[in-house]
């Protein structure tokens, strides 16, 4: 998730929108361990013992604590390479300037147009 907007090698770049948009819900797996990269469990909430959320993603408006920057603009992960499985499966065209229906949800709800190919 996360360039120039509609330019295809960068369009989820600087974009961020389905960081604020949705609950991230990911499995304990994904959360940092020692020796082990992955979501600082500060960043996550736990809501069984195998099922945590992201901070913030179920906020009103919802904002992921780990988006930094402005919407469509400058945003960034600051744990991008420690984001959990739903984050790295969400719209993997997208960074390629296709989008689909949740992408383009999410860049609705923040005045952002859809991604065109
Ligand atoms: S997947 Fe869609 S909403 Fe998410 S950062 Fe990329 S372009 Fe934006
Ligand atoms: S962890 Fe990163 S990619 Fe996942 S929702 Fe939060 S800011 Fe977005």
């Amino acid at each position: 998730m996360n360039g120039k907007p509609n330019a295809p090698e960068y369009a989820c770049l600087g974009c961020g929108a389905c960081c604020a948009a949705f609950r991230v819900d990911f499995h304990r797996e994904d959360l940092a361990a020692p020796g082990k990269d992955g979501v600082p469990e500060r960043m996550a909430v736990r809501l069984t013992p195998t099922l945590y959320r992201l901070r913030g993603t179920d906020d009103a408006p919802p904002r992921c604590v780990g988006l930094e920057g402005e919407i469509g603009r400058s945003a960034r992960c600051s744990i991008y390479r420690q984001r959990p499985g739903p984050c790295r499966d969400f719209a993997p065209y997208a960074p390629l300037g296709m989008g689909e229906d949740a992408c383009d949800r999410a860049r609705r709800r923040h005045g952002l147009p859809p991604l065109e190919p």
